[in-house]
């Protein structure tokens, strides 16, 4: 089973820009997920097996659950040390931008982003790329940019040099960007993959465990107390919404990453097509974050980018506003309303 992705001229150029780069920046979206985080640490190791230390920034906080992942304190946060970071952006011959598809999902860094002079390679699997770059390996048909880094590095002839170091973020960003291989991940290449990581031996299932199993007790009451009085569920509709306050996040000690995934909760509910989450910015007044998911083919992509300044892959999406939580939920009920509309001819 060939993994290969891209052209041999992709290939070639890709390793000359490597080999003639010596200061190289890896970069990644806002609130990074262990896609993000995982391909910028398994790429990190392929680039060092070639003697060069690239610098890895983030734009902003982790969550918690990833914080066992090797090497991850390498990262540099931009909220954190904006001027190092400046300083390596603007000095930097090559920058891989990984798992975005515009430099707007940088926030914060967008700026430091569009201004710097060095080559771009990005890889990516969301739809529509716009990052003027040398290399566009945009594959949004993959299950995640970790899968596109680990079928790059095989090809460029990194496999046997890859440690535990290297195979082990690799597969947790496979992993968490299908929800435990849940979606997104019945092609076979994926799982060949996930046969070709495991000879670099690590214990699969206790990266399931750090990353799924891991919650803070208050972070479990935060979440059943959300399904149990703050979801609302539209059984017309077959969609459903919920809402978390500051205030909510402060009762319950609320960090980073604890209202992780639990957009996916309701669709456990039999019939369920679509979930909205609402989530009040932990410090900022009038934003709110949105997430999105939907199943098989009621996709929700378009309604992120319709009525949430946002976007993202057809059942997963994300978007924010600029709103009070109350109106924020009148701009979800009309989302529902426009979703209904819409399937409810033939697409049912
Ligand atoms: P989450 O709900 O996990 O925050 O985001 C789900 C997916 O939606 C992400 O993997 C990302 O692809 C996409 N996404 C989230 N927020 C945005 C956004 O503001 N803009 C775009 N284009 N995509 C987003
Ligand atoms: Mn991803």
């Amino acid at each position: 089973m060939s993994l290969d992705i891209l052209t041999n001229e992709e290939a070639l150029r890709l390793q000359e820009l490597i080999d003639a780069s010596e200061k190289i920046v890896i970069c990644c979206h806002k609130s990074p997920d262990g896609d993000a985080i995982g391909s910028m640490l398994g790429l990190a190791e392929f680039l060092r097996n070639q003697g060069k230390s690239p610098m890895l920034v983030a734009p902003d906080a982790f969550p918690d659950f990833l914080k066992w992942l090797p090497c991850i304190e390498r990262i540099v946060r931009y909220d954190k040390h904006k001027e190092t970071v400046d300083e390596a952006f603007d000095k930097a011959e090559l920058i891989f931008c990984l798992d975005f598809n515009n430099s707007g999902r940088l926030m914060d860094l967008q700026q430091t982003f569009d201004n710097a002079k060095g080559k771009r390679i990005l890889i990516d699997h969301h739809v529509n790329p716009d990052v003027e770059s040398e290399i566009v390996v945009s594959r949004p048909e993959m299950s995640s940019t970790c899968e596109l880094l680990f079928r790059i590095i095989h090809q460029l002839g990194g496999f046997d040099a890859m440690t535990r170091q290297g195979a082990v973020p690799l597969y947790c960003g496979m992993m968490t960007d299908t929800g435990g291989f849940t979606y997104n991940s019945s092609r076979s290449e994926i799982f060949y993959i996930i046969s070709l990581l495991l000879t670099k031996r690590f214990d699969k299932d206790k990266i399931y465990r750090n990353v799924y199993n891991n919650y803070s007790e208050w972070c479990i009451r935060m979440r059943g107390y959300v399904m149990s009085q703050k979801l609302n569920v539209l059984p017309d509709s077959h969609a459903s919404y919920f809402t978390i306050t500051r205030k909510e996040m402060k009762r319950f000690h609320f960090i980073k990453g604890d209202a992780e995934g639990l957009v996916n909760e309701p669709l456990r509910i039999k019939g369920m097509r679509l979930v909205i989450s609402l989530r009040e910015d932990t410090e900022r007044d009038n934003t709110i974050w949105v997430s999105l998911r939907t199943v098989d083919h009621y996709y929700c992509n378009k309604i992120a980018e319709k009525f949430f300044n946002g976007g993202g892959h057809p059942n997963a999406a994300g978007g924010h506003l600029h709103c009070t939580i109350e109106e924020a939920e009148q701009i979800a009920l009309k989302a529902i309303l426009y979703f209904s509309s819409q399937y409810s001819n033939g697409g049912q």
